[in-house]
Parts: structure tokens; C-alpha cells; sequence
């Protein structure tokens, strides 16, 4: 006899587990509801709708419920509510939103994927705010792209600088709105460490957006026209975006007794399974484990909702293949930059206690006597002794991507930072170097691991100077002139040979120079000649790029639109 299977939510997980299941088996009686009006839509092209650069709204509507019933056989119901899981009887009640009718439909296995909407918390005022709107559908997107463009409004504030917030603060910057980004954290986009998420939040305020930082919103007055902050900026606006984070849509779960996380998330195991064995779930709604660290966590984002929307179909046919976590590899647009990361970040990693070392590379995007080269920041994170990636972050113009998908794929095949330098990559000038960037970082982590080298980090080097340490900047005298860290002295690395009867003996010596190559020479050649010696790791860029955050982030630099 065949089975009966029915999926709550036909988006990103769901649709791909109908099309899945349909094509194991023939004959199955697959049910997909979903309480919207689409399906299987394109909710990481929405902000790009609204921004104008994908012109054509049914672009996003990758299946329509009419192309899949007819390619899939998938009974598909939208505008249809699940509301209550009955476990023991194996059913559940749908409320039919288009005649307000509610039913009940029998399962054999039910698949969960409800995603995560917005939160949206109790700010006072936000009731009354009449232009403020969350992100998350095309009835959302069609309501955003519908007031900007009948009521043209001029300033925009976008709260949360997650990568939906930035993505929105630069379509509403494209549509020529002034736009204010308000983030209570020290700096934007999560995923990324603090000096990288620098690089962007310079991009930002020189494209023009008020970024302001280190601040949360307090309260909405006058209908959403002025924004209050705890640090007392009023902002005048006539277009709030709400982008703090998602939530899981657990209530189905939770008032079914299936069991969740702390944070929410359903509890699943390594086959997708929930507590209930008819029942799986999959996608934004569930707890995942870290693929680095092993910590459940939830990460919600496309890849992992297709992969498991995948392996749910498989597993129910005894395919049984496990889902091995999540690696949370991300990549977002902001303006000219491409930023992106995979595995964990330090302050994962410091909060979790697992000892690491990092390296900061600032290669060129190919080669450099080939036009359009640019830099990429690029950032890997690794165990000392193993030599185990931990993760990477990278920012940049041209070529983030792939250096980032390159590592994210030697985590995933286990290689250490010792095998990044004899990863053999494509090459030509348009595209690389004979040393491609992903090789660097590795022969710069590989000096790391083999102990030709130790370095200290941009945090750390200000201390050691105020501490009398020497430091010496090995860059020409032209770049220091143009900007030093306090109490360098300037030896250029080809003089230094010349210099070392000057130099202290028994103590460490500290050196930087811009990116840290002239550096390493630097250090190399004091200690073949007996000294201590220790670089900065990603010189003088890395070090500059938060001194001149902090610095416009004092003087909030950018547009600024606030009002006192
Ligand atoms: C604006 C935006 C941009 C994004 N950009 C990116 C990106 O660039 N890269 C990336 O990796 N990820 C991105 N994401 C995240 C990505 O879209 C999600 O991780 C992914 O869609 C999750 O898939 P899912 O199946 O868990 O949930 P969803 O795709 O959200 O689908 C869940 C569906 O279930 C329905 N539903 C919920 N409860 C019920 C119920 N009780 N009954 C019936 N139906 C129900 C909902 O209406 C929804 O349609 C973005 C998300 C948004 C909103």
C-alpha cells in the first residue's frame, strides 16, 4: 500500500523534500501545505526586488503550486494553516485561510518545515509605527516595494545589521533613499570577527549609509516617524525595517510535545528525526549540530534547509545517509564588497574555550600586473598543533567567493592548513596567482604550525609597545610617513642587516610591515641572527582598518540624518 506523507511549509525545505520523495517513489501520496499564498520562492532575491536590480517579480517564484503539482504529482495546499499535530490518531487540522473552513488530513509521516520569521519584540511604540515592516515573504516584499514606490519616502532606518539588514540597507541606498542602520552590537554582520566586519562597516559609511553602532532602538514615537535610541540619537524616518533576527516557528512542534532546544529549535537526530518517529523536520525550524565544534546551534540559512530537505526523503526510503551538521558557510553583497565566512569565528571559539590561532592575509584578487586586481582580506582560523581549520572569513572585491568555497570544501574533506599550500588551483593572471590566495594563507598558517614563525595579533600590539617593548615598522619610510602605529621605530626590511648591532638582545622584538610579508622576512632574518622575534600578524592594514572604525565611529561618519 502506498504511504501518505505530508510536508507543513513548501518553501526552501519543504519543496525540495516533495520533489524528492516524489522521485523515490511513484506511487506515495505526498501533501504539501503552506499558509502563504507561493511556494518554493526565491527569499534570498527578495531584497534585490526591492532594490530594483531583479526587475521581474515572477523571478522569484522559482515554482509556481501548478508547475510542481504537474511535474511533482504533489497535492499542494497553500493559504492552509497547520494548526495542531495529533500524534496518537496521526493527523492534523489544517484552517483553509481562503474559506476560514478548518479540517482534518491523515499522515503515515509527517515532515516539518516551517522556517523562522522575525522577531519582533514589545519596543514601545512599535504598534503605532505605520511604516514598519519585516522581511520574510512575497506579501512582505510586495508591501515594502509598494510603499517605496508610491510613497517615495527619503529616509529609511534599518534595525539589525544581519545579512538581511545589510542587504536591505543597500537596495533602500539603491532605490536613493538615505537609509541609518542601527546595531546594538559593536559591529555588524555576526559571522564575521570584529577587525573584518571593520572593512564592511567602512564600505557602508562610505556608500553613504549612517551606521550607527554600539546602540539599540528604545522606542517609536510619533506613529514610526522618529526613532529613539538608548543612547538618545532621535532619528527622523518614514521607513522602518525590522532585522533583528529570526525566531523558529515551533509551535506546531512544541504543542505537539515533539521535544525543542532552549533556543527553540526542534530537536531532531542525525537522520532528521524528531522525537516523534513518524515525524521529522528540517530547515530553519530545527537545532543543528556545529560541524566544527559540535555545539547544537541553529543556523538558518538556504543550503542546509535544501541539503536536509534532501536527506529526509532519502532517509524515510532507508537511504539512510546523515546530515553532519552545519558549517554555516555564508556570503552576502554589500555594495562593492563581497563578504564571506565558513566554520566558526573567535568569539565562537573563545566562548566555547577551544584554543586557536589566526592568520590575516591580505592577497591581491589575481594577479596584479593584470587590470582590476583588488585586495582580499582574508582571515583562517586554525588549531596550532593540528593544524585543523576551524574557519575562515573573507572580504573583498573580486574573487571572496571562491577562496571561501575552496576552504569550506578542504573543512569538509578534512584537510589541515598544512595541505592548503598543495592545493593545486586554477590559475592564469585574470583569475589568480601562481600562488593563489588560499595557498597563501596556508604557507603563512603552515609557518604557524611548524614554529618558523609566531606572531601577535592587531589587538595585542598597542600593550606591548606601552609596555616599552620595540617595535619596528619594516615598511619604506614613504608608507610610514603615511601612517605608523605609536613607538615604531622605522627600519626598512632591506636595511635591516645593517641595523642589528642596534637592536636589543635579549628581549622581544616586535615587527610589522602593510600585510605582513616584509614582516616575516623581517622576522626571519632577526632570528637567524639570534634574536627574538615576532610579527604582526596582517600588519599594518589589519591594525589601521580598526583604528580608522574607531575613529569614524566616534565622528559617525557617513550620511547622518539624526535629528537632535
Ligand atoms: C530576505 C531573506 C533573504 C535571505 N537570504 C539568504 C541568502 O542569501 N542565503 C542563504 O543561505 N539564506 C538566505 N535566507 C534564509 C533562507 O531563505 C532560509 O534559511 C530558508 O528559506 C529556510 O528554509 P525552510 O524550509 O526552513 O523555511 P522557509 O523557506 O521559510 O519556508 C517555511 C514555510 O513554511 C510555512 N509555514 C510555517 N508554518 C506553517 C504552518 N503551521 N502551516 C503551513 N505552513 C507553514 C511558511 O509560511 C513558509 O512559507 C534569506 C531569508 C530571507 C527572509
Amino acid at each position: 500500500m502506498s504511504k501518505k506523507i505530508v510536508i507543513v511549509g513548501g518553501v526552501a525545505g519543504g519543496s525540495t523534500a516533495a520533489a524528492r520523495l516524489r522521485r523515490l517513489d511513484e506511487t506515495a501520496e505526498i501533501v504539501m501545505f503552506d499558509k502563504g499564498e507561493y511556494i518554493s520562492y526565491a527569499n534570498c532575491g527578495l531584497p534585490y526586488y526591492i532594490g530594483g536590480t531583479i526587475e521581474d517579480r515572477k523571478k522569484l517564484l522559482v515554482q509556481t503550486p501548478e508547475s510542481m503539482a504537474a511535474r511533482y504529482n504533489v497535492d499542494i495546499r497553500t493559504l492552509s494553516e497547520v494548526t495542531r499535530i495529533d500524534r496518537e490518531n496521526k493527523t492534523i487540522s489544517v484552517h483553509d485561510l481562503s474559506s476560514d473552513q478548518t479540517y482534518e488530513e491523515t499522515y503515515d509521516q509527517l515532515i516539518l518545515s516551517p522556517g523562522a520569521r522575525p522577531i519582533v519584540p514589545p519596543i514601545p511604540g512599535i504598534d503605532e509605527a505605520k511604516a514598519l515592516f519585516t522581511l520574510r515573504t512575497i506579501p512582505d516584499t510586495d508591501r515594502i516595494k509598494a510603499y517605496v514606490d508610491e510613497q517615495k519616502p527619503s529616509e529609511a532606518v534599518v534595525i539589525g545589521g544581519g545579512f538581511i539588514g545589510v542587504e536591505m540597507a543597500e537596495n533602500l541606498r539603491d532605490v536613493g533613499m538615505n537609509v541609518t542602520l542601527i546595531e546594538m552590537a559593536n559591529q555588524i554582520m555576526p559571522p564575521l570577527d570584529y577587525e573584518m566586519a571593520a572593512i564592511v562597516h567602512q564600505q557602508l559609511r562610505d556608500k553613504g549609509v549612517n551606521l550607527i553602532l554600539n546602540d539599540g532602538v528604545k522606542a517609536f514615537k510619533n506613529n514610526g516617524t522618529k526613532v529613539l535610541t538608548q543612547n538618545g540619537k532621535v532619528i527622523g524616518t518614514n521607513l522602518i525595517i525590522l532585522s533583528i533576527g529570526v525566531r523558529p516557528e515551533n509551535e506546531l512542534a512544541v504543542n505537539a510535545g515533539l521535544s525543542v532546544g532552549t533556543r527553540g529549535g526542534i530537536q531532531v537526530d542525525e537522520y532528521l528525526q524528531t522525537s516523534d518517529p513518524s515525524i521529522y523536520a528540517i530547515g530553519d525550524a530545527i537545532e543543528v549540530k556545529c560541524y566544527i565544534n559540535k555545539q547544537t546551534t541553529m543556523i538558518p540559512l538556504a543550503w542546509p534547509a535544501n541539503r536536509q530537505g534532501r536527506l529526509v526523503a532519502d532517509n524515510m526510503y532507508g537511504k539512510y545517509t546523515p546530515y553532519n551538521g552545519t558549517l554555516g558557510t555564508s556570503i552576502a553583497k554589500v555594495f562593492d564588497y563581497t563578504v564571506s565566512t565558513t566554520g566558526n569565528n573567535e568569539k565562537t571559539l573563545k566562548s566555547l574555550g577551544i584554543n586557536y590561532e589566526v592568520v590575516h592575509v591580505h592577497p591581491s584578487s589575481h594577479a596584479g600586473y593584470y587590470p582590476g586586481a583588488s585586495p582580499i582580506a582574508l582571515k583562517l582560523i586554525f588549531d596550532q598543533e593540528t593544524g585543523k581549520i576551524f574557519g575562515a572569513q573573507a572580504v573583498g572585491k573580486n574573487g571572496v567567493d571562491k577562496r571561501i568555497d575552496v576552504i569550506a570544501t578542504a573543512i569538509k574533506g578534512d584537510l589541515t592548513v598544512l595541505d592548503l599550500p598543495d592545493l593545486e588551483l586554477a590559475y592564469a593572471p585574470p583569475y589568480s596567482s601562481a600562488k593563489d590566495p588560499v595557498n597563501m594563507a596556508g604557507y603563512v598558517a603552515s609557518n604557524i604550525v611548524e614554529g618558523l614563525i609566531e606572531t601577535v595579533q592587531w589587538h595585542e600590539i598597542d600593550a606591548i609597545v606601552e609596555n616599552g617593548r620595540t617595535l619596528i615598522d619594516v615598511r619604506n619610510s614613504s608608507e610610514f610617513k603615511k601612517g605608523y602605529i605609536n613607538g615604531a621605530i622605522n627600519i626598512p626590511v632591506d636595511d635591516l642587516r645593517s641595523h642589528l648591532h642596534e637592536l636589543p638582545q635579549n628581549e622581544t622584538i616586535y615587527v610589522h610591515c602593510q600585510v605582513g610579508l616584509r614582516g616575516y622576512i623581517a622576522t626571519r632574518i632577526l632570528r637567524e641572527n639570534g634574536f627574538i622575534a615576532v610579527n604582526l600578524d596582517g600588519g599594518y592594514r589589519t591594525y589601521d582598518q580598526v583604528i580608522r572604525d574607531k575613529l569614524d565611529s566616534i565622528s559617525n561618519k557617513g550620511v547622518s540624518k539624526t535629528n537632535g
